[in-house]
């Protein structure tokens, strides 16, 4: 037996009175995330809304049972229920924060859509209403900044209006002559949806009385989504919340900032600008500094019996870069090595002057060998990293050994 919907003629009925006419054990778990076991409930007639059209279903009260889903099944509505309802009279309750939510989010979707359609020819092809943020998918032209801007200032001054919505019934047929949007080729008595002077839709969702219980329609923004435009937005109770977030957000970054709200964007630039200056000019220093030091340590490392001079060093505390700065001025001089190793973060590099004759690449890889690790370059310049950096010293030392080896 079909249920009688309470909410098609009603979207603002929060309790009522309903006959039980059955109630069973479900098979399986009300959703996936619960495993509780739960009762479906076929009522006569019933304000709970079934999952439909975009719109998500009621939450709320069967008697003493939690009403966890609802769900549309042929004519009837199914109501999945935490706990055995007994067959005979019940009282039921909806979730009126949930609903009435869902209400504001459902008719400013009308509005929006009617909005994109009216003023840019854009027909929505999809809608979506979640916990958190709407969409509607619009199909066309890729509206502009200025487009969404407009669409969303049009759907809010229907609002300021407080034009009335209505229920409408009629065959397929009537709603045509009416001026019904989107042609439907479904037989009987169908219900639309009449936003006075804006549009008539064909529509089994609960929706506010007037445009005015909206609130306010705030539009996010726009991506594409295969061949459409997905349009995120937010109305009513959702943009209050989402406007009071926004300010707060801005003013926790003016604040980082140290700069009034308004003047965020030009701050955060300014800041941006001079972290990448400074960090030109550190890496600058840092170049002088690896000269610098290398000439240091050049002096005090002692040629071998083949000539060959090395400079071994662990370093801590610098950048990787500075091991190149370092080690390519180590190299400049004729018959030197240098070994290096950031300790701590595992970086090794190896650098020669050509006329050492080692190749840098085939030691590191030895090294690698041994270690583990992965890098790589040419016979005169190797860098690459261990895969456990508390070995750099012990990397150090098999790569002096390979050297005075080969
Ligand atoms: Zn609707």
């Amino acid at each position: 037996m079909a249920t009688r919907r309470l909410y098609y003629d009603d979207s603002f009925l929060k309790e009522f009175s309903a006959r039980v006419l059955s109630c069973r054990p479900r098979a399986t778990a009300a959703s996936a995330a619960t495993k509780a076991p739960s009762w479906e409930v076929i009522l006569d007639q019933t304000a709970f809304y079934p999952t439909s059209g975009g719109q998500p279903y009621d939450l709320g009260k069967l008697g003493g049972a939690g009403v966890l889903e609802v769900c549309d099944r042929d004519e009837e509505i199914v109501h999945l229920a935490d706990r055995p309802v007994e067959v005979g009279e019940v009282r039921g309750c909806i979730d009126w924060a949930r609903r009435f939510d869902h209400m504001q989010q459902h008719t400013g979707q009308h509005l929006l859509s009617a909005m994109f359609q009216k003023h840019f020819d854009l027909p929505t092809v999809s809608f979506h209403l979640g916990a958190e943020l709407c969409t509607i998918d619009v199909r066309g032209k890729e509206p502009s900044e200025e487009d969404l801007e407009r669409a969303e200032r049009a759907a809010n001054e229907m609002i300021f209006e407080d034009r009335s919505v209505s229920v409408r019934y009629g065959t397929a047929e009537e709603l045509l002559r009416l001026g019904v949007r989107k042609e439907v080729d479904r037989e009987g008595v169908l219900r639309a949806i009449e936003i006075d002077g804006v549009e008539l839709q064909p529509c089994g969702g609960t929706h506010v009385r007037s445009t005015g219980q909206i609130g306010m329609i705030l539009v996010r923004r726009c991506s594409k989504i295969r061949q459409d435009w997905r349009v995120e937005f937010v109305c009513g109770g959702r943009a209050e919340k989402t406007a009071r977030r926004d300010v707060q957000l801005l003013r926790e970054a003016a604040e980082k900032l140290q700069c009034a709200p308004e003047d965020v964007a030009s701050s955060a630039g300014r800041a941006l600008a001079e972290r990448d200056a400074n960090f030109k000019k550190i890496h600058a220093l840092l170049e002088r500094l690896g000269e610098a030091e290398a000439a240091i340590a050049l002096p005090s490392a002692a040629a071998g019996a083949d000539g060959l001079r090395i400079v071994s060093q662990a370093f801590e505390d610098v950048p990787a870069e500075y091991l190149g700065f370092f080690g390519t001025a180590i190299a400049k001089t004729e018959k030197t090595v240098a070994l290096l190793g950031l300790a701590g973060r595992g970086d090794l590099l190896l650098a020669q002057h050509p006329s050492s004759g080692k190749d840098m690449n085939a030691v590191l890889k030895q090294v690698f060998e041994k270690f583990g690790g992965k890098g790589g370059g040419t016979r005169d310049f190797a860098r690459g990293k261990l895969v456990d950096p508390s070995q750099v010293g012990n990397a150090l030392a098999l790569a002096r050994e390979k050297l005075s080896g080969a």
